[in-house]
């Protein structure tokens, strides 16, 4: 007899996946959207509709093909793959992040990133039944280079995730730091440049020097986050290895145009993320006035400090402004909000709605 819809669950999904809760999109009808990193500008309506007409012109009968590989080749040209290095694609970085912890997938495997960092980061390694070891920054949010060697002298990771820039911190890390826990490391290191497009620096011209090292960018924050384009550069050796456990058509050739497209139109987006890095600086002076504690930023967000991070994220919220409320998600968080950069108008509403508050 066929069991219960509720004993079906109890018994045949996993205890861990039953306790989990679904990652949590907020509801951002109406509201100046300003929680999650997006570029806030549309293509120019002229782009849009030229883009409308590739898109119409794809045959969408057959699997994804050559224009994968073309994409491939764009992006390599792009990001300036060094000679010896390959790239894969995922769809968006938060696939290869699963994909990285499903082809480390050895009994006993471990993960270890700093915290507060991604969530996906510890969610791909619970996914997989790996171990995650999270070490907390300093309370200014840099690297504690002391706690990250001993954690991983002590428990050997599969994978050491370094985001460069951080999330939801939006700082970069000491160079020199960074190179000493990449000569530590006795597995992978992932350098996850997903906030390159805003960031004075990049990992990109040491990549070459050291075969463990893996570095992975996104489009999304570029300006397709809604195209879910990731993708991720190392040793072609070992890039091949970790692309077989990749689903053979993970990435949708209405995807796959869109990004060639915007990739003939870099200029587009390479203009729109310098006035996000200018009214970056521009929200980080009035904070600074408001007497608003914040850090530096080198990313499309601002991690600011709050008397009362609750008002002032459901004082924002009544007036239209969504940010996130991540002084929950970790002890050093305490008090923080963390505001995505928006159009100057938007981030104007932003100054308003956050003074309100206070
Ligand atoms: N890495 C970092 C550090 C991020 O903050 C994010 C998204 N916020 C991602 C990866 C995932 O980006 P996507 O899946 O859109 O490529």
């Amino acid at each position: 007899m066929t069991p219960t819809l509720e004993k079906l669950i109890a018994t045949r999904i996993r205890q861990d996946v039953q306790g989990m809760h679904a990652y949590a999109i907020q509801d951002s009808r109406g509201m100046v959207k300003l929680d999650a990193m997006e570029n806030p500008h549309r293509l120019p309506a002229r782009l849009q509709k030229e883009l409308g007409e590739r898109l119409a012109a794809v045959a969408l009968n057959r699997y994804p093909g050559e224009r994968i590989e073309d994409l491939k080749r764009a992006l390599a040209k792009h990001a300036q793959v060094p000679a010896g290095c390959e790239l894969m694609l995922g769809n968006g970085s938060d696939e290869l992040i699963s994909l990285l912890a499903l082809a480390c997938d050895v009994p006993g495997a471990t993960i270890l990133a700093p915290q507060p960092g991604f969530v996906m980061y510890a969610m791909s390694a619970q996914l997989q039944g790996l171990k995650f070891v999270g070490v907390d920054l300093t309370p200014d949010f840099e690297l504690d280079e002391k706690a990250m060697l001993d954690a991983i002298a002590l428990h050997q990771p599969a994978i050491v995730y370094l985001a460069y820039p951080n999330n939801p911190t939006a700082n970069l890390w000491d160079d020199a730091v960074v190179d000493r826990i990449v000569q530590a490391a006795p597995g992978l290191v992932v350098i996850d440049e997903a906030y390159q497009p805003f960031s004075s620096r990049s990992f990109l011209r040491r990549l070459a020097q050291h075969e463990h090292v893996l570095l992975m960018r996104t489009l999304s924050k570029f300006g397709l986050a809604g195209v879910r384009i990731g993708y991720m550069m190392g040793r072609s050796q070992l890039v091949a290895q970790i692309d077989k456990v990749r689903p053979p058509y993970n990435v949708s050739v209405l995807n796959a145009e869109a990004a060639l497209f915007a990739l003939e139109h870099e200029d587009v987006f390479a203009a729109q993320a310098a006035d996000l890095r200018s009214e970056r600086e521009r929200l980080q002076q009035a904070l600074k006035e408001m007497g608003v504690q914040s850090w530096p930023s080198d990313a499309n967000m601002i991690l600011v400090r709050v008397p009362d991070p609750a008002r002032s994220f459901e004082g924002m919220k009544a007036r239209k402004v969504l940010v996130k409320n991540v002084s929950r998600m970790h002890p050093l968080l305490a008090g923080c909000l963390r505001l995505t950069v928006g159009t100057a108008e938007e981030n104007t509403q932003l100054l308003a709605a956050l003074q309100s508050t206070l």
